[in-house]
């Protein structure tokens, strides 16, 4: 399952650094997360980073993307590459 970002967010730039997906990106008027990216950190991270993050809990599970852990997997591996490659970061 995706995360996503409430309207509490007060823009404070904490989560999206700390991204390994770089699924986290400023939107119209607060941060957003994009669901193709975020693997809930799985493949990274035992945490979610940004939820372990977030100063004011304004980030929580999106019920309109439910996904098992296999498929959060899947999407790591997807992002990547076959052979898990290096981070997103480090492949520019
Ligand atoms: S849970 Fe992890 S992958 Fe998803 S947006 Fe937060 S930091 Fe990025
Ligand atoms: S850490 Fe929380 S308050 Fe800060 S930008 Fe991210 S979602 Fe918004």
């Amino acid at each position: 399952m995706a995360l996503k970002i409430t309207e509490e967010c007060i823009n404070c730039d904490v989560c999206e650094p700390v991204c390994p997906n770089e699924a986290i990106s400023m939107g119209a008027e607060i941060y957003i997360i994009d669901p193709n990216l975020c693997t809930e950190c799985v493949g990274h991270h035992d945490q979610p980073q940004c939820l372990e993050l977030c100063p004011v809990e304004s980030i929580e599970k999106d019920s309109a993307h439910p996904e098992t852990v296999d498929e959060l997997t899947a999407k790591y591996e997807r992002l990547t590459g076959p052979f898990g490659g290096p981070p997103l970061t480090q492949r520019r």
